[in-house]
């Protein structure tokens, strides 16, 4: 037989193409074999009728967290589940990555950028260059693609994430920013002073919306301010997601209060006591809740239940508020510039393993409301990711591009069939095991050559990210 799979009747969706149509999809081997009105079906060895339903190139979530030990697996799962074939960790480790992603990858492929923080790689919020040239180098070197600082969260003296911006493009690797250091948080202001400190040199600021909360001026003006900023900030890239919650470390410091300056904000934002007792109270009332293994995947638990399982982890959990503001997440995903380009790259998810997994869920409303195209929602959580990384078989169905497909329902925006390299990976929800590939750099791969591990080597030098986006000419 000529092909191997023929998704037939499909609308094919594919904006680096300028496609949209209804027709045929031919998959043969790894490889999108034809695209076109009328294949035969005495070509295929399969032939699967998705009439009604939408075909496009696989799903690139640049932005969710996936590794968690306890949860076994189910950040994977969760993500197949929501139509993502490729995923960039926003957090590692690396090394538990590593360990699951051939027994749980459910054929994802996946790219980590490794968390830098005190007690993880660095003593404190100072670190000296040395230390952190020490540490940077080890992670790069231990298959991750770059660094992420989490300075929303923990934050780190100005000087620091300065040194950590430099030396990792001095290495370079992928830098990831959740802004805010010691000087200012996770706000417009953090964003400001991030643009600043990267010295027109790449990188990336993570989920764009949340730093429009009204912390510091009307929700609105913060949506202008930033959308501002980015649109003159040619060398950084971004995301934003749609989701309303947001997810922070529930653990509680000596002092009894939440180390996390995310959540701590979060119970200021709504007149909670910013202490272990106001948590519980938000908990209490359902304001606040906590994510949790239930079955195969993690959801959200409220009231007494997410109290008890709080307590019980000794407050070592990820909890959650609904704090993003549907306006930020809709302008963050539509807005454009004067040329007509969009100003945040792409629609992540910021989830995985958190239940927020609301790319297609959220996107396609946009689709329906007319904010976007339905090419153009593909283009932000497929194409333009796919360039964010350099990888240039993928994000789109030209004939000879890997066979990573997602296909759905455009009505319940249901993911019904999820090809990864040609091979099935989920079908209605039913998962099939295959390993996952970790996506590396080639100093990754030198260093993991030895490990059974299937790997995917990228060049970032190629990239939207490295190349920055002064010069596309789209
Ligand atoms: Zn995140």
């Amino acid at each position: 037989m000529k092909y191997d799979f023929l998704f037939k009747g499909g609308r094919i969706v594919d904006p680096a193409n300028d496609k949209d149509f209804i027709g045929d999809v031919a998959i043969k081997g790894d490889k999108i074999a034809e695209v076109s009105k009328g294949i035969s079906n005495y070509l295929a060895e399969q032939v699967i009728n998705i009439s009604g339903k939408v075909i496009i190139p696989g799903i690139i979530d640049t932005h969710c967290h996936i590794a968690r030990p306890a949860v076994k697996g189910a950040g994977y799962r969760m993500l197949i589940n929501a139509g993502v074939t490729t995923a960039i960790d926003f957090e590692g480790p690396i090394e538990v990555i590593k360990q699951e992603i051939v027994k749980y990858g459910c054929g994802l492929n996946v790219a980590v950028l490794e968390a830098v923080y005190p007690g993880k790689g660095i003593k404190n919020k100072n670190p000296t260059r040395a230390e952190l040239e020490k540490v940077i180098n080890e992670f790069l070197d231990s298959g991750a693609i770059g660094i992420k600082i989490i300075g929303g969260h923990y934050p780190l003296t100005p000087e620091a994430t300065y040194n950590i911006f430099q030396i990792t493009h001095q290495e370079k690797g992928y830098m990831g920013f959740h802004v805010g250091t010691t000087e200012t948080g996770s706000n417009i202001q953090g964003v400001e002073e991030a643009v600043k400190l990267s010295e027109g040199k790449p990188l990336h600021i993570a989920h764009v919306n949340a730093y429009c909360r009204g912390y510091i001026e009307d929700p609105l003006l913060e949506l202008k301010i930033i959308m501002d900023i980015l649109k003159k900030s040619p060398n950084i890239v971004s995301e934003s997601h749609l989701a309303l919650h947001n997810g922070c470390y529930g653990g509680i410091n000596g002092n009894g209060i939440p180390m996390s300056y995310v959540l701590r904000n979060s119970l200021k934002a709504n007149g909670y006591q910013v202490s272990k007792e106001g948590l519980e109270e938000a908990l209490r009332v359902k304001y606040a809740g906590v994510y949790a293994l239930r079955g195969s995947k993690v959801k959200y638990i409220y009231g007494d239940e997410a109290i008890n399982y709080w307590k019980e982890h000794e407050y070592k959990v990820g909890i959650c508020f609904p704090i993003n503001r549907r306006r930020s997440a809709q302008v963050c995903a539509t807005e454009r510039d004067k040329k007509g380009n969009f100003v945040v790259d792409a629609i992540s998810s910021d989830g995985g393993v958190i239940p927020r997994n609301c790319i297609l869920s959220h996107g396609l409303p946009l689709v329906r409301f007319c904010a976007l195209t339905l090419s153009e929602l593909v283009q932000k959580i497929s194409l333009t990711p796919s360039r964010m990384l350099g990888l240039k078989n993928k994000g789109h169905l030209s004939i000879g591009a890997d066979a990573d497909i997602t296909i759905f329902d455009p009505d319940d925006t249901k993911v019904e069939i999820v090809l990864i390299k040609g091979k099935v990976c989920m079908v209605s929800g039913i998962i099939f095991n295959n390993p996952g590939t970790l996506i590396v750099t080639q100093r990754g791969a030198n260093k993991l050559k030895k490990q059974e591990i299937p790997l995917e080597v990228i060049s970032l030098e190629e990239s939207l990210y490295f190349k920055g986006k002064r010069d596309e000419s789209k």
